[in-house]
């Protein structure tokens, strides 16, 4: 057990908290392997001191100068690919692979950080005889980062190193499930020469939510949860003057069209629904068959029944979130959905007190059932029968989240005609899960995101930053004119 108890992390030390502690969970086996502190204002306060004061010198800094910080830890974080990895499934529960795909992007997304100077070089004109405007970029100041359970290193990196390469100061208040990942970020950070203060971490809950909320020290947020809680911060954040961009749930529905090509659709679904055990927000919720699609869904069905809790599949992130998605479930079954797999009650021999979901595939769920609508957030796909692709349109149209949809046909002008009309900010054809790759930015629509513009890639600078517009007149024969 390398962190028995966790501590903060405030201007570049290891604090222990007072207070109260939460147990730490592995989902893989049920048992206790941690213990995070709920945090409270005291130490909030701690961390926002801690940042201000770091905040002018990192500021003052070139980013040429701030990115060299950044290629040593694009370094460590491959050094150490395999330990943070591990990390990941203890606290996670999903398998290696896919906690070594979630690195990989860590890395990625980090890199992209590295490119920064070349993407924020900034513009100069003349724009009248003898006088320049010229842009600059300056960071925003102090911000907190809100992360959710599912990707315990990757979240994280949606903000970090773009925030903190563009001049901020940051703390970030990971998911109380899945803290682990965080303190050892923190420590490759400061190994890659970080200066202390710029980077922090209060652990908690809700209630260091709120104080991030609401202390006038931290100038922007950004979270990625559930839109629950998303609306809450970026209402709360928003009413005390911050910057607030909120990621918030997801419900994907994939249309597939009666020229799908059968085995590709059918693998692609399969692996989009029952990845990193459905807890993801790209993850495939719903099929919905345009036609008669019953070879397609025996295939997928197939597909989903190679899928085995414990070797290629990990466990939910608690006992919780088990009896929910089984919750779904039964009451799909009592309203007349026919369960094809049925994923119910699984259990690991020698892991008995996991908390495992097998792969579920639901048929004849209908648009006004629960299931249907609400984020299940577990390894199950629902399949909707339509008789249109207008109606499927319809049906994706309906849903008040917006992250991510996609259509899988072999025809170029079906797949234009669905790619134009879904309501969703990540399209893919004939791929399950259209994450996009930097420099390409991730974020979706309706529900799914509140505030402007996206979390990564080069749509992130704009929130990190501020815009700074300077004329300048050098010459004292320069001509006055109306602007003068
Ligand atoms: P969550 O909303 O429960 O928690 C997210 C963060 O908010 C955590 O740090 C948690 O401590 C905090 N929090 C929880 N309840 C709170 C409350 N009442 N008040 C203030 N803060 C609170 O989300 P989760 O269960 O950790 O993660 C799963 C959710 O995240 C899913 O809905 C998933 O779709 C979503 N998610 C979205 C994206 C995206 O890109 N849109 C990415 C990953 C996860």
């Amino acid at each position: 057990m390398k962190y028995p108890i966790l501590t903060n992390f405030i201007g570049g030390e290891a604090i222990k908290a007072d207070g109260q502690y939460l147990d730490i969970y592995a989902p893989q086996t049920g048992e206790i392997i941690s213990k995070v502190p709920l945090s409270t204002s005291i130490e909030l306060d701690q961390a926002v001191q801690a940042a201000r004061q770091a905040f002018p010198g990192w500021a003052a800094l070139t980013i040429k100068e701030r990115v060299q910080i950044f290629y040593r830890y694009r370094s460590l974080l491959a050094k150490h690919k395999l330990e943070l990895s591990a990390l990941v499934v203890e606290e996670n529960g999903k398998t290696m692979d896919e906690a070594i795909a979630e690195v990989d992007k860590s890395i990625e997304i980090t890199e992209f950080a590295c490119s920064l100077p070349q993407l924020v070089a900034g513009e100069v004109e003349e724009v009248s005889q003898d006088v320049e405007c010229r842009y600059d970029r300056k960071p925003v100041g102090v911000i907190a980062s809100i992360t959710p359970f599912n990707f315990p290193n990757m979240v994280p990196h949606w903000t970090l190193p773009n925030a903190i390469a563009l001049g901020n100061a940051m703390i970030l208040k990971p998911s109380e499930q899945t803290p682990l990942s965080a303190n050892r970020i923190g420590e490759l950070l400061q190994e890659a020469g970080l200066p202390d203060g710029v980077f922090n971490i209060v652990h908690g809950a809700q209630a260091v939510v709120e104080g991030i909320c609401d202390h006038p020290g931290i100038d922007a947020i950004s979270f990625v949860g559930s839109t629950k809680v998303a609306k809450t911060v970026y209402r709360r954040g928003s009413a005390s003057y911050k910057r607030v961009l909120a990621l918030g749930g997801a419900k994907n529905y994939l249309i597939v069209l009666p020229d799908a090509h059968e085995d590709m659709t059918a693998t692609n679904i399969a692996v989009s629904m029952s990845g990193c055990c459905g807890q993801r927000c790209m993850a495939a919720a719903t099929m919905i068959a345009v036609g008669e699609l019953d070879s397609i869904i025996n295939k997928l069905c197939e597909e989903a029944r190679k899928i085995i809790p414990g070797q290629n599949l990990g466990a939910v992130i608690s006992q919780a979130a088990k009896e929910r998605i089984e919750g779904y479930i039964n009451e799909a079954e009592q309203q007349g959905a026919k369960i094809l797999v049925d994923g119910r009650g699984a259990t690991v021999a020698g892991k008995e007190n996991g908390f495992y979901v097998g792969p579920t595939v639901i048929d004849f769920v209908t648009p006004e059932m629960r299931i249907a609508r609400e984020e299940v957030f577990g390894p199950v796909l629902t399949i909707i029968r339509a008789d249109s692709v207008d109606e499927a349109l319809k049906i994706e149209n309906a849903s008040v989240y917006g992250n991510a949809a996609g259509v899988f046909t072999q025809s170029g002008g079906l797949a234009k005609y669905v790619t134009e009309r879904v309501s969703a900010g990540m399209v893919g054809v004939n791929i399950g899960v259209p994450v996009p790759r930097e420099p390409f930015s991730f974020g979706g629509w309706n529900e799914s995101k509140f505030g402007v513009g996206d979390i990564t890639g080069k749509s992130s600078i704009e929130f990190w930053t501020k815009l700074k517009k300077t004329t300048v007149k050098w010459n004292p024969e320069a001509r006055t004119n109306w602007m003068s």
